[in-house]
Parts: C-alpha cells; structure tokens; sequence
C-alpha cells in the first residue's frame, strides 16, 4: 500500500521562530490523527530545519524537508548546502527540481538527476518535482515535456533506488496562480507518470510510488484531488503557511 503524504513547501518564507511556531501549532492539531500509511512534512528553509526538526523529535511519519540540495558533496562550492549537511540537520526528504529552481536558478534535469543521487547517497528522500508551463498544456505537448523530466531526472536510478523516491506533479501554470488543474486533469497526468514508471521499474514500484500533486491546492479543493485513483497527497505551498489551512489539508488525505 502506497503512502499518502501532504508535504508543505514554504518556499522563502517565516524565521526559524516563526517556523517553529507554525509547526508547533499544525502538530498541536494532528495530534490525535492516526497516520499509518500518511506522512505529513514540512519543507523547510534550510536555516529552519534543525529547529523544526528538534520540535517533530521522534514523532512517527512527520519529516521536515529541505528545498533544494547541493549536486556536489563538499569543498569550494560558496552557498551551497550538501546532503551529509542537510541530514545531520534532521532533514529526511529533500524537495528537489521545483519548477521556481528550474526557471530561477537554471536547474536543469541533468544536474537535477544528480541531486536525486546525493539525497539517495544520504537518509534523504527526494521529492522529485515535475510539471508543464501554460504554453505547453495549450499546445498539448505536456506529456512529452513531464516525460522527459521524469525519465532524465531519474530513469537513471536503481530499482531499489526508485522505489525510494516520491514524485510531484506540478503544473507551472497552477503553482500560486490561484488557479487549480481540474482532478481529471491531475488524475490524467498522475496516471500517465504511473505507467512511465511501470513501463521502466515494473507494476510493483508503480503501484508503491506516492505522486502527489501540487499547484495551489487549498482546504476547498484538496480532498477531491486527493480522492483520485493516482493522487497520492499534495505538494501545497502558499497554504501550508497556514497553519489552519495546512491542517485540514492534511486531513483531508
Ligand atoms: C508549490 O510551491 O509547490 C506550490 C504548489 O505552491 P502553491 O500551492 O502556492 O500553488
């Protein structure tokens, strides 16, 4: 059985102090939820994961995620944060190609397949982010576009390596627009990512793999995405910095 996760991203937003706040109060709120099989996770600023880390302690299926990861492992790489950094600061997934990455910071899907390596080469899962701009759904070459992200990113892995890895589909036109790709829309393109990953690894690590979709999901629309066959949770940014809208979100998976 697959895991349900609501990861929140919270991009560059909230102080450690704040941070901690936040996640004092969500965890405050779920405390009494039954999360086999759910996974609840907090992505983080970097300069936030040790705090946030030390305020989840030892409770079971929460993890704090960093937003990006270093491709090299250490040495003259001024700003850059490794792998053996980020889990030694308490952070077990790590958010890796968000589409503002690869549009801001050029990252493309061959330095992003390295990235899934080093968070593999560490206790670190990646959430591999994937997804179209609004030219591409308009001009129908989406499924070429997520095809080749997910195949470059991470075709290159293991089995056992694969079965590891979490994926989100993001939709560029629906990440902080307001505006939400329809559950069918979502549940087409999860179920396409499926059959890539069967296609390559097998019906096993399909059917295992969480897919979560992301592209301002909010408490009014998350439990009917959730609800389709092929989505797995949500990849939710602005409101996640909500500690109310974050909570029903997670309850609703
Ligand atoms: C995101 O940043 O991954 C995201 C989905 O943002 P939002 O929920 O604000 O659209």
């Amino acid at each position: 059985m697959r895991n349900k996760i609501v990861a929140g991203n919270w991009k560059m937003n909230t102080t450690p102090v704040e941070g901690v706040a936040l996640v004092s109060e969500v965890l405050d709120a779920v405390k009494d939820m039954e999360l086999n099989h759910k996974k609840v996770v907090f992505g983080v600023p970097a300069v936030s994961i040790t705090s946030v880390a030390s305020i989840i302690g030892d409770i079971a299926n929460v993890h704090v995620a960093s937003q990006n990861i270093s491709s090299y492992d250490s040495g003259a790489y001024t700003g850059e944060i490794s792998a053996t950094m980020l889990e030694a600061s308490g952070a077990t997934m790590a958010i890796i190609g968000h589409s503002e990455r690869r549009e801001y910071f050029g990252e493309s899907n061959q330095v992003l397949a390295t990235k899934v390596d080093k968070a593999l080469g560490r206790r670190i899962t990646p959430i591999y982010c994937c997804g179209e701009v609004l030219e591409e759904r308009k001009n129908n070459t989406f499924q070429t576009v997520i095809k080749t992200q997910v195949e470059e990113g991470l075709f290159h892995l293991s089995m056992e390596e694969m079965a590891k890895v979490v994926i989100a589909y993001e939709p560029v036109w629906a990440i902080g627009t307001g505006e939400t790709a329809s559950p069918e829309q979502a549940q087409e393109v999860h179920a396409f990512i499926r059959s890539l990953v069967s296609a390559k690894y097998g019906n096993e690590v399909a059917d295992n793999l969480s897919i979560l979709y992301g592209g301002s999901m909010k408490p009014s629309n998350a439990s009917e995405l959730i609800s389709m066959v092929d989505i797995d949770g949500g990849l939710v940014g602005g409101a996640s910095l909500n500690a109310s809208d974050f909570v029903e979100i997670i309850k609703a998976m």
